[in-house]
């Protein structure tokens, strides 16, 4: 018989949220254990090797950058929930983006840390629309993000504010690719958390991109007295009147807990409860969640040289669209290179003594599951072969100085994610990034001693996830603990 280890919460999964949630419980003196299936750490934004060279999978940007001693946002607030001195982060900011959009005419909207430039960008082009867009700003920092707050869509409120269809689709692109589950809109609570995010407040890396982070929150985790087990994957969620009971791991050991965290996604959740009909009645309640469609795929190339020098430019990240309309879809095609994003981390501002060893362009689209998975192995490398020298040309279009000959003869290693890629690794459903189009910003599930955190409760990307971890442990077990969060 399996003896059975007890704890006071359980976390599954060793993304973003669930180490942030982990620290924030192993501070209180919480006996916390983290279950993560796979061998590394941060989930989505994590890192892996290829010929001993180091790849970051999910970092762009850090998003909720504000210059130091700003209070009262996203990234304080984590920082200081966290426990973390910002210089443990050593946070560069962008140079400077630009969303491109438009068929025949493209337009350029360019964007930096400074609010002000984005909008001297809009009066430029879109000269009638700079009113709109001051009060649809306004409307932005006065939403209300509580679990009450009516579900709106974001481009019927964008629409009260703004006329013009193209630059409908310009202010949604960068809060619907780094984060909508939803196709063709979003929430309006979540466009409002991402706009903020990423044009009101900034972009940011650190320099040495997303390991130091994940290195700061292990440490503060162990620290704190936080156990965790890699490849240590929980495979059943027994319930017995109406709480969980018993967690039964990959190994078939048996773990029991007073609370359990859950990161892993509503439905992936749900599929482990071993009693469907809990499941159904609860995890699933209202409203209906549905799986997400929305998944990426994303090359990375390694170049000799700056990607300046390259012909890349200053651009840190772009944002393309060459269609009439903005297509935020499942596509139909197995990628679909019309719309993505172009990412140089070269392109952050590091100071006049450092740089990157090697140039490195990021060229993400939407791809669709369905159409990546029950390839044989032969047909999915040719595939991503293919798929790559396509999302190169329709990237290269916007870098007239950069020549596709030059730039084969820098590359030194080229790698590319697939939704496969993301389902294996993550698990989550259909390689959804963003998870399920509903979220549950309370977190709370019928399973009264079961919460969610992370992608499904609701708040997305690096801080966002964080910051959902944090929330999540203080609101659902700290505070009832006694415990002033
Ligand atoms: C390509 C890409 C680019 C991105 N770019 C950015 C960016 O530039 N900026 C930004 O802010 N955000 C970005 N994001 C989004 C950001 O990475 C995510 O929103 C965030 O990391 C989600 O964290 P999470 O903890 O909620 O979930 P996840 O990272 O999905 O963590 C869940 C963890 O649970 C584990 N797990 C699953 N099932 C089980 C199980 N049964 N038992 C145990 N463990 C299990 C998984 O292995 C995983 O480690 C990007 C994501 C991707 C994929």
């Amino acid at each position: 018989m399996n003896s059975r280890s007890h704890y006071e919460v359980v976390i599954l999964g060793a993304g973003l949220s669930g180490l942030a949630a982990g620290v924030r419980l192993a501070h209180f003196g919480k006996k916390v254990c983290i279950f993560e299936r796979h061998n590394a750490p941060g989930g989505l934004n994590s890192f892996y090797s290829i010929n001993g060279r180091k790849f970051d999978v999910g970092l762009h940007a850090v998003t909720n950058y504000v210059p130091q001693g700003v209070r009262g946002t996203a990234l304080s607030r984590v920082l200081r929930q966290l426990r973390i001195d910002r210089s443990e982060l050593d946070l560069c900011e962008q140079r400077q983006s630009r969303i491109t959009f438009g068929k025949s005419q493209p337009v350029t909207l360019n964007f930096n840390n400074q609010f002000a430039f984005f909008e001297s960008e809009v009066a430029k082009h879109f000269p009638l629309e700079v009113d709109g867009l001051k009060r649809l700003v306004e409307r932005i920092k006065a939403t209300d993000y509580s679990p009450q707050a009516p579900v709106l869509s974001a481009r019927a409120v964008i629409k009260e504010f703004i006329h013009d269809p193209l630059l409908e689709d310009m202010l949604l692109c960068v809060p619907l690719f780094y984060g909508s589950a939803q196709e063709g809109d979003m929430s309006y609570s979540q466009f409002a958390m991402l706009f903020q995010a990423s044009i009101l407040e900034g972009l940011a890396r650190p320099f040495d991109g997303i390991r130091p982070l994940i290195k700061v929150l292990l440490d503060k985790y162990r620290a704190g007295g936080g156990e965790r087990r890699m490849k240590c994957g929980v495979k059943r969620i027994k319930v017995n009147a109406g709480k969980v009971s018993v967690l039964i791991l990959d190994s078939e050991e048996e773990i029991t807990a007073d609370v359990v965290l859950s990161s892993i996604g509503a439905l992936e959740t749900t599929a482990l409860i071993d009693n469907q009909s809990n499941a159904d009645s609860n995890l699933q309640s209202s409203p209906h969640v549905t799986e997400g469609r929305i998944s990426f795929a994303e090359t990375i190339s390694v170049y000799k040289g700056e990607p300046l020098e390259l012909g890349f430019g200053q651009d840190t990240a772009l944002f393309f669209n060459d269609s009439d309309r903005l297509d935020y879809s499942a596509p139909k095609t197995q990628i679909d290179t019309r719309c993505g994003v172009v990412c140089i981390p070269n392109n952050f501002i590091f100071g006049a003594d450092r740089k990157m060893p090697e140039g490195i362009v990021k060229i993400t689209c939407l791809a669709n599951y369905s159409l990546w998975t029950n390839l044989s192995d032969e047909k999915y490398k040719a595939d991503k072969e293919a798929w790559y020298m396509q999302m190169q040309r329709s990237a290269l279009k916007y870098y007239p100085s950069a020549n596709e000959y030059q730039l084969k003869g820098s590359l030194i290693q080229s790698d590319m994610f697939t939704p496969k890629t993301v389902k294996r690794f993550t698990g989550h459903l259909n390689g959804a990034i963003y998870g399920s189009p509903t979220k549950n910003i309370s977190g709370t599930t019928a399973i009264s001693n079961l919460y969610l955190c992370g992608t499904d409760q609701g708040f997305l990307g690096i801080i966002g996830a964080m910051l959902s971890g944090v929330t999540m442990a203080n609101t659902h077990i700290l505070t009832k603990g006694g415990v002033e969060a």
